[in-house]
């Protein structure tokens, strides 16, 4: 495939990117700003997203597990630290022990494996609430701990995008552990735990989706940029004539005559069915609705008001992440990550 042109694109914008990185790492203080490349850059490319971080500045990384942790190992360089979320199974120990990103162990077992291992320099995620991954708050940490050497201890906020109690309550949880286990360093703050204020950014914060353009909590807004656009080709114009209707089940009928782009870019491509009938593409900045059902590779749009809209042409699809989400029902962390390997990615 080497050389395919693909007829869908996602292009991204690098100087938004960093940007965004610099005014989360300016609204953490005192703490050093990370960033969460899991899930491949949220979809963006987590080689291409690392590389530009780490030429502003950022020193802390963060995948799910070893298959992410071995796609952007080439990256590292002195004093960049690269922290795998879901600790280390059975599994991931030979490549565990042989590379230079540290597991954030979140099981007494994982604790135990990797101290009976000798494995060094690694992380710790206590659970204060969410109860997803994590020691217990509630349990003897010092003994589940005892004789590791722990860089970074983490937590992780549940609602960290809400004004819920439980944002203290995980904070006075942190606080506590802070004096009762011994680490480098403390980290608890996502993209919305970094817009609670400085008694949540301790030593590290590790934002995901304000780097990607989400707008976690209406304190980003003004300030965080959109760094994706996706864009498709159109692959044929046609006319519909007044009583014809479109696509699968023939969910929209045209009351009068119109002219339609069919573009590629479908379901199959993370743009799901809840923007039928309610996305929108534009050509030159004009917007021009979506046409009846997504396909899983095509969607239609009305381009009536756009004679010059040819087969060829791109188009770029409405994908302002907080108001994609409230016209498809999906969250914006879905809406990056669920974009899909068909795009070329495009870094500008
Ligand atoms: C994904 C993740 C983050 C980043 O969260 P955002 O809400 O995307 O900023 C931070 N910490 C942990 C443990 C995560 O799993």
């Amino acid at each position: 495939m080497h050389g395919y042109i693909a007829p869908l694109r996602l292009r991204l914008d690098g100087d938004a990117l960093v940007s965004n990185w610099r005014w989360l790492a300016g609204a953490s203080g005192d703490a050093a700003c990370g960033a969460a490349i899991k899930a491949d850059g949220y979809g963006l490319g987590a080689v291409g997203v690392m590389r530009r971080l780490l030429r502003a500045g950022c020193r802390d990384f963060f995948v799910s597990n070893w298959g992410e942790a071995a796609a952007v190992e080439p990256l590292l360089e002195e004093g960049v630290g690269l922290s795998v979320l879901h600790g280390v199974r059975e599994e991931d120990m030979r490549q565990a022990l042989g590379s230079r990103a540290r597991p954030i162990l979140c099981t007494p077992l994982q604790a135990a494996r990797w101290r009976a291992a000798g494995g060094g320099a690694c992380d710790l995620m206590v659970d204060t609430g969410m109860n997803r991954l994590g020691l217990d708050w509630r349990g003897d940490l010092a003994a589940a701990t005892g004789g590791l050497e722990i860089a970074t201890l983490l937590s992780h906020l549940a609602s960290a995008d809400e004004d819920v109690a439980l944002n203290a309550t995980q904070r006075q949880r942190f606080v506590g552990i802070r004096n009762a286990v011994a680490a480098q360093r403390y980290s608890l703050a996502n993209s919305a735990g970094i817009c609670l204020g400085r008694d949540y950014h301790f030593d590290l914060t590790r934002p995901g989706l304000a780097l990607y353009g989400g707008i976690p909590r209406d304190q980003a807004a003004g300030h965080i940029r959109a760094v994706v656009q996706p864009q498709a080709q159109v692959l044929q114009r046609r006319r519909l004539i007044a009583g014809d209707s479109i696509g699968y089940n023939a969910i929209f009928t045209a009351d009068r005559d119109h002219e339609v782009a069919i573009l590629n870019l479908g379901y199959a491509d993370g743009y799901l069915r809840g923007f039928s009938g309610k996305g929108a593409a534009r050509h030159e900045g004009e917007r021009m609705p979506l046409l009846g059902r997504v396909s899983m590779d095509l969607i239609a749009v009305d381009v009536s008001a756009r004679p010059d809209v040819a087969e060829g042409d791109w188009m770029t699809i409405d994908y302002a992440l907080p108001d994609a989400a409230a016209v498809s029902g999906l969250s914006q962390y879905e809406l990056l990550t669920g974009l899909g390997a068909r795009f070329d990615r495009v870094w500008e």
